[in-house]
């Protein structure tokens, strides 16, 4: 416990005010009579103002999902450009009859081969899940409420 220096009342707290030239440590009631002393007026005002950081928003492969419609997007492609189903699969290194199941959607291609059919292609297969149906079908229902989720699921 300290006390005040000009009223002497016991307080645990005591605050810095400048009177007649002289700082003295004051309570609480005391502090208006004088010319409060702050320390941190320093500080504040040293503060950088810095520049907010952007948050930078960086689409991760994790993101992207193969085309729903890629064995389309392949064939386009690859008849657009006059090319024969072997003539592409030498291309990528591939087998003939992979690149005609992939056309005709019997088979997906792996990670590797769709990023090499973009390439080659100059075509895109791979597209932000966040514009996929079942994304865009799930944001009309935002107002939905929990039980109604529940009755869907059943
Ligand atoms: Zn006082």
């Amino acid at each position: 416990m300290a006390s005040c220096e000009l009223c002497g009342e016991k307080v645990s707290d005591l605050t810095k005010v400048k009177m007649e030239g002289t700082i003295l440590k004051v309570c609480d009631s005391c502090t208006d009579m004088g010319e409060k002393v702050t320390t941190r007026t320093k500080k504040s005002s040293k503060s950088r103002k810095k520049k907010k950081s952007r948050i930078k928003r960086t689409a991760t492969p994790a993101d992207k999902t193969l085309a729903t419609d890629y064995g389309a997007r392949v064939k386009k492609a690859r008849e657009a450009k006059e090319m024969t189903h072997k003539e592409l699969a030498d291309k990528l290194n591939e087998k003939q009859s992979r690149i005609s199941k992939i056309e005709t959607q019997n088979l997906k291609p792996d990670e590797n081969l769709g990023r090499k059919l973009q390439k080659v292609l100059d075509i895109t297969l791979y597209v932000n899940s966040e514009v996929s149906n079942y994304n865009v079908s799930n944001a009309d229902d935002r107002d939905a409420t929990l039980e109604d989720v529940a009755d869907i699921k059943d």
